[in-house]
């Protein structure tokens, strides 16, 4: 017997078609005595779709002042699939169950849209199976101390998925997509990337931080704290896809780098012409953080030695753009800077790797693969295991391609 957690994302249940499909899919595989917990998305675009309702209303509805309400709105979209795979399963003989995030005990934090998961006890889930029900959740939804929803960020379900599977002592966590696993940069702009059979839970959060879009990063974070393999795999398949876990078991090591990530939703914010002098970066960081902005490149620059002046220029993801702008421009009159510049035509191209620890020539091929395609960095920042390039976004395809064949050329 064992106990396995199965993930669909919104292009596998997109329509009933679908969905019938993966019921179906389910049951061909499903030894008689396993237990089955089906965590899903919300269908197709729909959760663009209910942004865009939102939109209708207030033109930007990420204020501060609607964030409970979009995650009212939000949750909506996984209660439609849960339901409907329920019914699925039960119109193939096979008993189930839909049940919300809060009724699989996804207890939150309370901010909202971008809630962190506190812990699950997951009692009803169990009690379920143990009745030989499968029991299908709506993933990225969890409740906080009040009852209310919280979704858990855009590409959630994932992390409802593994933090949960880690909750039940799950045997694994499969994560069914519509690519058919982790490649060596994407394969919609790189046409030879490779499929990797594993990658480590460290590299392959620096992949997904870094943009990678299979996995949300902190999904990736729950499965090394839970020590959970996750398979990442095709929902059109039966192939094996690949496997994120501790260490490398099978696949020879023979790679300089693990893999080329990139990122286009980000954006560019510079506050120019502060004072040199301690407190600045402070005051406007934390004013930040306040606004639950992450900060990602941060570079300050002395632009003029005699007037002790200096610029801070760094980049957070576009979706934060217009909160961060009003925050900025805020502080920016607080501390007396001469303009604020907002640059969105930039995007993010980074190589990641543990085996660049110690090896000081990969970040210098990355540049010459770059310069090679005339292609200008705007800022440079590093990890232990990536290095990263912003860049022109317009330059992006050929930036990624580039770098990949400086690295994986056969
Ligand atoms: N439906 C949510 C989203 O589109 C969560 C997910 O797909 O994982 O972001
Ligand atoms: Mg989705």
């Amino acid at each position: 017997m064992a106990l396995i957690v199965k993930k669909f994302g919104g292009s596998s249940v997109a329509t009933t078609e679908k969905i019938l499909a993966v019921a179906e899919r389910i049951l061909n595989e499903k030894k008689p005595d396993d237990k089955i917990v089906v965590v899903v998305s919300a269908m197709g675009d729909s959760t663009d779709n209910l942004i865009n309702l939102a939109e209708g209303i207030d033109r930007e509805p990420y204020k501060a002042n609607y964030l409970r309400e979009m995650d009212m709105l939000l949750t909506t979209g996984e209660q439609v699939s849960i339901a409907l795979l329920a019914m699925a399963f039960k119109k193939f003989g096979q008993p189930a169950i839909s049940l919300t995030g809060s009724m699989i005990g996804m207890r939150t934090n309370s901010v909202h849209t971008k809630g962190r998961i506190l812990g699950i006890k997951p009692q009803r889930v169990h009690e379920e199976l143990n009745k030989g029900q499968i029991v299908v959740v709506a993933g990225f939804q969890g409740a906080d101390k009040f009852g209310d929803p919280v979704t858990l960020g855009r590409g959630g379900s994932d992390t409802s998925a593994v933090a949960l599977a880690g909750a039940l002592h799950a045997d694994e966590c499969e994560i069914f997509t519509d690519v058919d696993g982790v490649y060596s940069a994407d394969p919609r702009i790189v046409k030879n990337a490779r499929k990797m059979k594993e990658i480590t839970y460290f590299e392959m959060l620096e992949m997904a931080r870094l943009g990678a879009g299979v996995m949300q990063p902190r999904s990736v974070e729950m499965g090394q704290y839970f020590n959970i393999p996750i398979h990442v795999r095709s929902t059109f398949t039966n192939d094996t896809g690949t496997i994120i876990r501790e260490d490398y078991t099978v696949e020879d090591k023979d790679f300089e780098i693990r893999g080329v990530a990139h990122d286009q939703k980000v954006a560019k914010i510079a506050v120019l012409g502060v004072s040199n002098t301690p407190g600045i970066a402070h005051t406007i960081f934390s004013a930040l953080a306040k606004a639950n902005i992450d900060v990602d490149m941060i570079v300050q620059s002395i632009r003029n030695i005699d007037k002790n002046i200096t610029d801070m220029v760094f980049t957070i993801a576009l979706e934060d753009l217009a909160e961060a702008k009003k925050v900025v421009d805020r502080v920016a009159e607080r501390v007396n800077a001469s303009s604020v510049l907002v640059e969105e035509d930039v995007a993010k191209v980074s190589i990641v790797g543990a085996g660049m620890l110690g090896s000081p020539g990969i970040a210098a091929r990355m540049f010459g693969a770059l310069a090679r395609a005339d292609i200008n960095i705007d800022i440079i920042s590093t990890s232990e295991i990536s290095v990263s390039c912003l860049i022109k976004a317009s330059q992006l395809t050929e930036a990624v391609n580039s770098i990949h064949d400086e690295f994986f050329s056969d």
